[in-house]
């Protein structure tokens, strides 16, 4: 049975308390918006598009998880019907285990979430956008990354994407057609310092340079990701450090030369998203300081040699992983149960076992895992 949220679309907004009240069908964007109209920001993450409960189920690493930390740390209540037909009110104090389990364990295993209350932050502005960089560039860039985020505030999240550009005339010609580095930026200090910080990269020549101040309403501008749907196939994996062995390893696999049919993101992690949330949860794993994503848009014929060239990819930068996935960027049914697993500690995984047992013991949310 599919369940359609869409015209679940409700947002509240608790001026006093600084919170929202928000239905199953909201997407991040207009969260967004609802939010900065009072000027607040909520912790939602790259993409305007995505579902505002999903993502909050799954941990949610968002713009802002570097200073704020995991945005379902900032749930307070969860309002979720369960395979015995009962609505129920999460929250700390009432159902503790089911909100404990829901918070980073909740994607579609435990009931069908209605709504969600989350704390909302008086951030209005940030300098931020992303910045283009050619095929003869990309190595360079990475390496200067690797090095700079070693250094950078809590304040400062970023990300580095390699992909192949489509040969649109519309495009610079540097960037048609090619791999190319699309590095993004968001700060919440002030514009000053934020230039400061970024000069290493406008040293090295971008083609493209969106990097400004803007009102916190355009934060989904910078990733600029795609909005509509494709059948995209994924895997990530938990890097514990970006040392020059695992660029060596990502630019023979995915760089300029590579020909990768895949593109690859890195997200800066760490700081506040590698510290506990102030109410326990589900997402107790926090190491690590990256997450190496690799996704392409395929066809069921395509996917066994996509899957050989991700365990190569993947086996590859083993050396600096920690082991684990960030559970928030998994999805599909090829996600493994021993994948899923690896983005928990195992206390929290037979916790969340027993929980799943608990409520919902003849599985009636089942989710298959297991690729074919
Ligand atoms: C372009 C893009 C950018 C992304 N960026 C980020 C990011 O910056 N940070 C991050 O953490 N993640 C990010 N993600 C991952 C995203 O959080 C997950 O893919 C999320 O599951 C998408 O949720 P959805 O509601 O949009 O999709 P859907 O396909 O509608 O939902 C995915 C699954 O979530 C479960 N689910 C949905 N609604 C409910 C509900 N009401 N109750 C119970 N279970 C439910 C179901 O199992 C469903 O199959 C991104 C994904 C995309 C596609």
């Amino acid at each position: 049975m599919l369940v359609t949220t869409s015209r679940m679309d409700g947002i509240t907004i608790d001026l006093a308390a600084r919170t929202a009240r928000v239905g199953a069908g909201v997407r991040g964007g207009a969260l967004v918006q609802a939010a900065a109209a009072n000027g607040l920001a909520p912790l939602t993450g790259s993409s305007p598009e995505v579902g505002v409960v999903s993502y909050h189920l799954g941990g949610g690493l968002g713009i802002l998880g570097r200073s704020l930390g995991w945005a379902v740390d900032h749930v307070r209540a969860i309002d979720v019907v369960t395979a015995d037909g009962v609505v129920r009110r999460a929250t700390a104090t009432t159902e503790p285990d089911l909100f404990w389990a829901l918070r980073g364990g909740g994607r579609g295993t435990l009931g069908v979430v209605v709504a969600l209350e989350i704390g909302l932050y008086p951030i209005t502005r940030l300098y931020g956008g992303g910045m283009h960089f050619a095929a003869d560039t990309v190595s360079r860039v990475l390496t200067t990354w690797a090095k700079w985020t070693r250094t950078v505030p809590e304040e400062m999240a970023s990300s580095v994407l390699l992909m192949n550009m489509p040969d649109f005339p519309a495009l610079p010609e540097a960037l048609r057609g090619r791999l190319v580095a699309h590095a993004r930026f968001t700060f919440t200090g002030s514009a000053a310092d934020g230039a400061r910080l970024l000069e290493p990269f406008r040293a090295l020549g971008p083609v493209t340079d969106t990097v400004t101040e803007m009102p916190y309403a355009q934060v989904g501008t910078i990733h600029a990701e795609p909005t509509t749907p494709v059948p995209f196939y994924a895997r990530n994996r938990v890097l514990q450090t970006l040392a020059e062995g695992t660029v060596h390893e990502l630019l023979g696999h995915a760089g300029p030369d590579a020909g990768a049919p895949y593109l690859v993101e890195l997200r800066h992690t760490g700081g506040a998203l590698g510290r506990p949330g102030t109410e326990p949860s589900a997402l107790g794993r926090r190491d690590g300081q990256f997450v190496l994503y690799a996704g392409a848009a395929a066809g069921p014929d395509e996917l066994p040699a996509l899957h050989a060239d991700y365990d190569r990819l993947f086996g590859a930068v083993s050396p600096w992983s920690t082991g684990g996935v960030c559970v928030s960027f998994l999805s599909g049914p090829d996600v493994t149960a021993t994948e899923l697993a690896s983005g928990y500690r195992p206390e929290d995984w037979h916790r969340l076992a027993a929980i799943k047992h608990a409520v919902d013991p003849d599985d009636v949310f089942c989710v298959h895992h297991g690729r074919p």
